[in-house]
């Protein structure tokens, strides 16, 4: 490594990276960014600033949790706030009974709540307390729908004459892929085949999908997932780490207005610090320890950092304004697009959208996988060098925020223009 004061380049720090991380990353995506990933430096507003010096629009924003932009003002005041008063007490404290307060105002369906640590860690806990609360052990999922990197959730559909679920990871154990089953979204034949012959503890399922690219559900697919469990006694678990917040105060539960017995959030209710949180009914939450027999625990649970990052940003989200900034900026840049002269379909909702190339709709993730990835990349990549970083896989969300007012819109249309012009 270079010495202290002096000018390290992306293109070293990842030589190192090579060397420390396996694929030099933390998390997969980030080595998707082709040669090499850029280093960020600093993230201010809409922009982030990398170590070479660039300054690049940011549609990435941290993978979603970012809808105020880069260290806005407010949350960080607030943090600072409470780093002056220490970060961690290991005892309850007032900032975690605020944000449960706000979060369970605006999503009614939320009775009683647990904040953990990441998304992955609010379906893991969801899943196992429905499975403590039902007695029962299996659990359908949707292929194409992503609940975060643990066991139970690492789960395609294996091919239609088998109906068994295919590992998306190695080192799964084959008999906890025995109790999970995965059917196509936006299709309610195969939920109901295996409600009907089988003990089901929970149907888990991402309102909106915002992890193949964004593909929303059918108002009817959602209406019908929730009579379908009512009728089999199964709980219905809303995965609403991207869309809780995202899509408005309700989440995506409230656009649709349908409502599960589980939700589990993330993400944006930490204001862009780590945090995970899943609740429901009460009934069924109080099944959690230490009031019932379903085990959670986390030192990290509930940390004044991220509840007062949390508690601020959704005080700026309730005013409006925000909402209002992020969702016009997805409007114009999907207009925008729509009128490229090359065969694709956007798919939007409110502050998140992909575009896919080569295909004229896309309803479930086998529409998502037909669609024309290595253009997609193509696109992102002529983008990137202009100056606009779009995520580096096709099947991520590319999201806005408040800090995407007018003036970067405009940038960003331009360029979006110039690049669509090139790739004719
Ligand atoms: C990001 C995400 C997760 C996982 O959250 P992490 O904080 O990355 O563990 C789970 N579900 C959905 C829908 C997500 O988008």
């Amino acid at each position: 490594m270079a010495k202290r004061g002096v000018t390290v380049l992306s293109s070293e720090l990842w030589k190192n990276a090579l060397e420390l991380f396996p694929g030099g990353v933390n998390s997969p995506v980030r080595a998707a960014v082709k040669p090499f990933p850029f280093y960020t430096k600093e993230g201010r507003g809409a922009f982030l600033i990398t170590e070479d010096g660039r300054k690049l629009i940011d549609f990435v924003l941290g993978y979603g949790p970012l809808i105020l932009g880069h260290s806005p003002p407010r949350v960080k005041e607030k943090v600072i706030e409470q780093i002056e008063k220490g970060w961690l007490y290991g005892t309850p404290s007032r900032a975690e009974v605020e944000l449960a307060r706000k979060i369970t105002s605006h999503m009614h369906s939320i009775e009683k709540i647990r904040f953990v640590n990441s998304g992955t860690e609010a379906t893991m806990n969801a899943i196992r307390l429905a499975r403590g609360f039902t007695k029962r052990e299996k659990i359908i999922k949707f292929d194409g729908n992503y609940h975060g990197a643990h066991d139970y959730v690492l789960a395609s559909a294996g091919s239609a004459a088998t109906e068994f679920s295919v590992p998306d990871s190695d080192g799964i154990p084959k008999d906890v892929l025995k109790t999970v089953i995965v059917c196509p979204y936006n299709q309610l034949e195969c939920v109901e085949k295996h409600l009907k012959n089988e003990d089901v503890a929970a149907v888990i399922v991402e309102p909106i999908m915002g992890n193949m690219g964004v593909i929303p559900a059918n108002q009817s697919f959602l209406e019908g997932l929730r009579e379908l469990t009512r009728t089999y006694n199964t709980l219905l678990i809303f995965d609403e780490v991207i869309t809780g917040f995202r899509v408005g105060l309700e989440g995506a539960q409230g656009y649709y207005t349908v409502y599960p017995d589980l939700t589990t959030l993330g993400k944006i209710i930490g204001g862009g610090f780590p945090i995970g949180a899943f609740g429901g009914k009460r009934e069924i939450m109080e099944n959690l320890t230490p009031s019932g027999k379903v085990f959670n625990a986390g030192t990290f649970n509930a940390n004044p950092i991220s509840m007062v990052a949390g508690i601020a940003t959704i005080e700026e989200l309730e005013k409006g304004k925000a909402y209002e900034i992020a969702n016009k900026a997805v409007k114009e840049i999907s207009e925008e697009l729509d009128k490229a002269p090359l065969d694709h379909v956007v798919n939007s909702v409110k502050s998140m959208f992909q575009i896919f190339f080569g295909v004229k709709s896309v309803e479930n993730a086998d529409d998502a996988r037909k669609a024309n990835k290595e253009k997609y990349i193509e696109f992102q990549k002529a983008l990137l060098d202009r100056g606009v970083f779009f995520p580096p896989s096709q099947f991520e969300s590319v999201f806005t925020s408040s800090a995407h007012t007018e003036e970067v819109v405009n940038e960003t249309l331009d360029k979006i223009r110039k690049v669509l012009s090139e790739m004719r």
